[in-house]
């Protein structure tokens, strides 16, 4: 039998949750909270709010509060549960919280709420990982692709591969248990279709991993220009305030400044620089050499150009900086007379867009094609990018013996071979449903969540 555990599950709003799971969960809510129709909350129907008073080890009103019990098996965690809606204050919720534990209950650790829905069933690993990343979403695509894996849009297809292969498996099983007798070649055409199918499937959700992984974290994007080019105007007009320090001084960004900025589903990561210059200033120089650093980790280079200016050495370190990463000419200042000539940018650039950081003019465009050269320009999230590394990892893998059996399964060898890989499919399948995973990868998986999910 699991101890009842207890947890504040709300963060400074004027209601505060205290949630509690476990066998006593309801005994112990029914000692602390007296309602205010005179009845024993153990009497009250399930999931209905109840009004009524809080009270500690010592009888003493804490909160006046609603409280709730919700009987076993229809609760998050499977097991029987109560929650108490009080009022926010840190002193109130602890109170609340230390009432119940003079009650025999204790305090519950990170993710353990969800550990338990887990353990007992309630959801498969993908759907409680979905969990997390719904708690932590940062924009709203985000959490509706969350939302949607925690109604299960990768934990539900990745089981009925699952089953079709156990399926497929167990034919062949019965086939190598009795070698005397001949083997069915459309047992082999079956087997070949399906795991044919099933290795698509799998590649393409492996792949999804990494739009999903922007989705959830953002794009790392840079901003590189010479010194005056624009860059910090830039990064304003993108967050529509002032952030950076705009001057006409060259050198005035000299360490790096970061910012999310949101562009349709897109979460950029933007970081302003440093402008790239020949300096004899070691201040300077080691704000450039951060710029160039940050240039070479980051997913996506926005590289400024004044327009208003003929092309300079300074510009050529920034040509020589975007080579082979994903990058977008900006020619800023088009309000004013345009001097540079775009020939040079083109044989460097895919994407040339002029704009006006300091009117806006142009933005338009700019925002319409960075999603668009992220690939996630907007379109329905219905949870099927995968947002999780260890669930792609585990995707990828599935994906490599599934077509290792179909090449065994196409090619002539024996029904073992087959069988040998599609059973490694198999586990690594289970590894994100959460039927092969191990006690430590569980354990770690819930030790990221907050405490009260
Ligand atoms: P950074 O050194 O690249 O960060 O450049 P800043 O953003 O500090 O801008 C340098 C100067 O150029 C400032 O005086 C800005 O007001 C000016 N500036 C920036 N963008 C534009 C623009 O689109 N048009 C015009 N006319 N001036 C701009």
């Amino acid at each position: 039998m699991n101890d009842t555990i207890a947890a504040i599950c709300s963060a400074g709003g004027p209601i505060g949750l205290i949630r509690v799971s476990g066998e006593r969960a309801i005994e112990a809510v029914c000692a602390v909270f007296r309602a205010k129709n005179g009845k024993s909350m153990s009497e009250a129907p399930t999931q209905k709010l109840v009004y009524g008073t809080l009270h500690d080890a010592m009888g003493r009103m804490i909160d006046c509060c609603y409280a709730v019990v919700l009987r076993a098996p229809h609760t998050y965690t499977g097991e029987p549960m109560a929650e108490l809606q009080c009022h926010g204050s840190t002193a109130v919720l602890t109170q609340g919280l230390e009432a119940l534990f003079s009650q025999g209950v204790r305090q519950a650790e990170a993710g353990e709420f969800t550990r338990r829905a887990f353990l007992n069933g309630k959801m498969g690993l993908s759907e409680a990982e979905a969990v997390h990343d719904l708690i932590t979403a940062r924009t709203a695509e985000a959490a509706r692709n969350a939302a949607a894996q925690v109604m299960g849009a990768v934990g539900s297809p990745v089981q009925q591969m699952r089953d079709e292969l156990i399926g497929m498996v167990a034919h062949f099983h019965a086939v190598v248990d009795f070698p005397d007798e001949d083997i069915d070649p459309v047992l082999f055409d079956d087997a070949a279709a399906l795991l044919h199918r099933t290795t698509s499937r799998l590649y393409a959700m492996a792949e999804s991993y990494e739009r999903g992984r922007i989705l959830r974290e953002g794009v790392p994007c840079v901003i590189l220009g010479r010194p005056n080019a624009g860059k910090s105007t830039l990064l304003n007009t993108l967050l529509g305030r002032e952030r950076a320090i705009v001057t006409n001084i060259p050198g005035t960004t000299r360490d790096l400044i970061e910012e999310n900025v949101k562009v349709g589903q897109l979460l950029l990561r933007v970081t302003d620089t440093a402008g790239l210059r020949d300096t004899n200033d070691p201040v300077e120089q080691a704000g450039i050499d951060r710029a160039m650093a940050e240039a070479s980790a980051c997913s996506l280079i926005l590289a400024v150009f004044d327009g208003s200016q003929p092309l300079n050495e300074d510009d050529m370190l920034v040509l020589a900086r975007s080579a082979g990463h994903r990058a977008v000419a900006i020619i800023n200042k088009d309000d004013l007379p345009r001097v540079l000539d775009e020939k040079l940018l083109k044989k460097h650039f895919l994407h040339i867009v002029p704009i006006s950081a300091k009117t806006g003019e142009g933005m338009d465009r700019l925002l319409t094609l960075l999603p668009r050269l992220i690939g996630l320009e907007d379109g329905a999230l219905d949870g099927a990018l995968i947002t999780n590394a260890r669930q792609a990892a585990a995707l990828a893998r599935a994906a490599e013996r599934c077509e290792a059996a179909l090449y065994a399964a196409t090619s002539g060898m024996t029904p073992d071979a087959v069988v040998m890989d599609a059973e490694g499919a198999i586990a690594a399948l289970g590894e994100i449903t959460g039927e092969t995973v191990t006690e430590a990868v569980v354990t770690r998986i819930f030790s990221d969540f907050c405490v009260g999910k």
